[in-house]
């Protein structure tokens, strides 16, 4: 029977199968909705060497559309760059929300720090130029942050997804929403090793690793979506 169903579950019924549809998707409903300030951030961004790096406007959308339905209010963002998914993330908490931003390199912050100050949203962020793994453990140390927060966005080091992914199961309450970002690695993660670039080996070993672990943790949902560069959203 398994196999049957399988079998009827052809990979063209994913329609995303060309850049003109991409295209199709952002010019109809992402671009005209996207807020002027992240559209300034995103202008911002493109001189960044690492421009690329940013989270895709489309994704940020359905992480607006998350944001507002689970109400979130205390947020922690683990990688933040020129800070795209965190302005964004600012624009769409309440007036009193708060977001604990943690990155290494405040240099690609202070890019976007002017953008996020005009959005008049600063008061929302706690950036902290740190490794993320010792602040969490920071976090964690101080019990009243135990299932304080409604929602995690981690999109950083993958060699450390898995250790993230326990302190944050401790961090977000019952109900709150982490979401795991390049969790399909630019599509390395269904190919044959060998026909991977030497840049993207290690990342694909690790988020194999990650995506079976995380499909099998008994204790969340996920939804694995095709979004960006892939996200995995877990409840
Ligand atoms: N969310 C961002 C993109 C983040 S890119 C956006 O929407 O634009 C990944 C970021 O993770 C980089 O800025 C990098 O400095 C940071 N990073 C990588 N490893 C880290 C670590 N161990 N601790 C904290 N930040 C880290």
């Amino acid at each position: 029977m398994e196999e049957k169903m399988k079998a009827a579950l052809k990979y063209d019924k994913a329609l995303l199968q060309s850049k003109e549809l991409y295209q199709y998707i952002l010019d109809t409903s992402v671009y005209p909705n996207e807020p002027e300030p992240l559209k300034e951030l995103r202008e911002v961004s493109a001189s960044h060497p690492r421009y690329w790096m940013g989270t895709e406007p489309d994704a940020g959308q359905l992480l607006a559309i998350i944001l507002k339905l689970l109400n979130a209010k205390r947020t922690i963002e683990i990688g933040v760059f020129t800070g795209y998914s965190l302005l964004l993330t600012a624009l769409t908490i309440p007036e009193d929300g708060k977001i604990i931003a943690i990155d290494v390199d405040h240099k690609a912050y202070e890019m976007g720090l002017p953008t996020i100050k005009k959005a008049g949203v600063e008061h929302k962020v706690d950036f902290i130029d740190s490794e993320a793994l010792p602040l969490l453990e920071d976090l964690m140390e101080n019990l009243d942050n135990e299932g304080s927060f409604d929602f995690a966005f981690v999109y950083a080091d993958k060699v450390n997804y898995l250790i993230y992914h326990e302190r944050l199961m401790k961090l977000v309450k019952v109900g709150g929403l982490v979401i795991y970002d390049n969790t399909l690695w630019r599509g390395t993660v269904a190919m044959p090793e060998h026909a991977v670039g030497e840049n993207y080996k290690e990342g694909r070993k690790l988020l194999i690793e990650f995506n079976h672990l995380i499909a099998n943790d008994g204790h969340v949902q996920i939804c694995h979506a095709s979004i960006g560069d892939g996200m995995t959203i877990c409840r």
